[in-house]
């Protein structure tokens, strides 16, 4: 029997694999396809994800193959005049790493596969599609398809992270919350074959005649993406006749080789109901967004850093498996305001006739608009009601030099003044023990500005560095301490 048998080994499921696989658990993958999809589709990643990868000890690896760039994503309408900004950040911004990252996406995939190989107890089977999942009460089981060999297997868990026409949802029976944008797009990759001074950062296009989106990935790639209109042929636009008249606002077949074109149905739904009981999903499976500000994969690497620590605490029966309801009540709201606001950007950039005219109107005056990522906040689960509490906390350098989440490593870390440490007594100590927290005083002085900025002496993070809850001083230590338990379900 696995610990956990995870549905498709596409970005999420080889993240949760590598995950799990790091803490020595007994992991199986399926996946359908006989190799990685050679073909991108994402080519972005956030500040916040590097900081995962380095938790999943692919930090360097992934870098080697990725663009940081310190470039916003700029909003430019039909008469050429920027709209908005996603601002870009000089050099490492708060989570340790550059806010943004491009890549070509199988680069991205092969890296966590290489991780995922490197670790012993975890199994993949590829070539191996699942046909059927069952929540069996005091295990799960899957099949395989007859073609693939038919065999079963049990797990103590099952998570699908099988994309957007997840098998394991359906076993779920989730609903969709949906945010009302649905539209074909054409997306393009070509391989540049010179120079033509083309920007080092992505444009939106937000031209009515035809919305697009140019964006510079790395070394030579580029991609274009371009919203069909009213009249446009699905199966005739992807012909490479087609594409290259489309493409020729911007560059010709002498400059660049085609490496594919396709449609894509940009959505945004999130499913209701991410568990139940031994199933789970995560990823495309529980939730896809439009890609206008790139966060898509984003989220799903999100998803498989939250649910890996609580997965490990229940496996290691530290915890209730009641701690696993607390994955969706966190996670949801967190993705329902990336989606959101990829839906109002999706809006800007798709308007046309009056709402264009409306548009360009609203940003006549003054600077373009400046806008970031919404911050990581989870919604109600393992952590205090009270912000900072479920906030992202930041990764300074502590004293030493070391990236702070290097000198934790994978678990709940205790952060805060000296003497109000030395000082906790030993049922506070206690609470510490129970969920294996570093304890960590005199953290340095950026953790000591942060503890100022919100009036704490002491911090608790959880194992993805999300704030547990902050303390002013040594009764409000000890409450908090004491929640570690209720919270964290650790009553078994
Ligand atoms: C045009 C476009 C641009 C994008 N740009 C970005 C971007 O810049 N940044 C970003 O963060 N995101 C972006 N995204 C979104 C991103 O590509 C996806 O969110 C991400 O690839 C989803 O990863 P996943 O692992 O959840 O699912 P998938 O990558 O879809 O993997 C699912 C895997 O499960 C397998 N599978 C399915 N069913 C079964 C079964 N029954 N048995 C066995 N295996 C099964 C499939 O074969 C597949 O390998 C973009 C998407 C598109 C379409």
């Amino acid at each position: 029997m696995f610990d956990v048998a995870i549905v498709g080994y596409g970005p999420a499921g080889a993240l949760l694999a590598r995950l799990l696989g790091q803490q020595g658990f007994a992991v199986g993958i399926f996946e359908r396809e006989a190799t990685a999809f050679s073909l991108p589709r994402a080519v972005h990643f956030d500040g916040e994800v590097m900081r995962i990868f380095q938790s999943a000890g692919v930090a360097e690896e992934m870098a080697a193959v990725t663009r940081a760039t310190t470039r916003g994503m700029h909003f430019v309408n039909a008469a050429g005049r920027t709209l908005m900004i996603r601002e870009g950040v000089d050099g490492p911004g708060p989570q340790g790493w550059h806010n943004n990252h491009y890549f070509h996406q199988p680069d991205l995939e092969q890296v966590l596969r290489n991780a995922v190989q490197s670790c012993a107890s975890v199994a993949v089977r590829q070539h191996a599609e699942v046909v059927a999942v069952e929540d069996r009460g005091d295990h799960a089981w899957l099949k395989l398809a007859d073609r693939d060999g038919g065999a079963e297997f049990t797990a103590r868990y099952v998570v699908g992270c099988d994309g957007a026409r997840s098998l394991v949802r359906d076993a779920i029976g989730s609903s969709w919350e949906d945010l009302g944008l649905r539209q074909p797009w054409l997306v393009t990759d070509v391989i540049m074959k010179r120079d033509r001074g083309l920007p080092d950062y992505t444009i939106q296009h937000c031209d009515p005649a035809r919305p697009a989106t140019a964006c510079c990935v790395t070394g030579q790639r580029r991609r274009w993406e371009m919203m069909l209109m009213a009249g446009d042929d699905p199966v005739e636009i992807v012909k490479p006749a087609n594409v290259w008249k489309l493409l020729a606002r911007w560059i010709s077949p002498e400059d660049a080789d085609l490496e594919r074109a396709a449609v894509y149905t940009f959505q945004s739904v999130i499913a209701k109901g991410w568990r139940r009981g031994r199933l789970l999903i995560a990823g495309d499976a529980a939730h896809q967004t439009p890609p206008f500000i790139g966060q898509g994969m984003c989220a799903g690497m999100r998803d498989c850093a939250n649910l890996a620590w609580k997965l490990e605490r229940v496996l290691k029966g530290g915890s209730h498996d009641a701690l696993l309801d607390t994955y969706e009540t966190e996670r949801q709201p967190n993705v329902h305001a990336f989606i959101e606001l990829a839906v109002r950007v999706g809006a800007v950039i798709q308007a046309d006739g009056a709402a264009a005219v409306e548009r360009d109107r609203r940003f006549r005056d003054g600077s373009p608009e400046l806008f970031g990522f919404p911050p990581s906040q989870l919604g109600p689960g393992a952590h205090e009601d009270v912000l900072p509490a479920g906030e992202l906390f930041p990764q300074p350098r502590l004293e030493d030099g070391r990236k702070m989440d290097d000198a934790i490593g994978q678990r709940f870390a205790v952060l805060g003044d000296a003497r109000l440490i030395a000082h906790c007594p030993p049922d506070v100590r206690d609470a510490w023990n129970a969920v294996n927290a570093a304890v960590i005083p005199d953290p340095g002085a950026e953790v000591n500005a942060w503890l100022d900025a919100h009036q704490a002496a002491a911090v608790i993070l959880r194992p993805d560095r999300h704030v547990f809850g902050v303390a002013a001083d040594a009764p409000e230590l000890a409450r908090i301490s004491g929640r570690l338990g209720p919270l964290c379900h650790l009553a078994v």
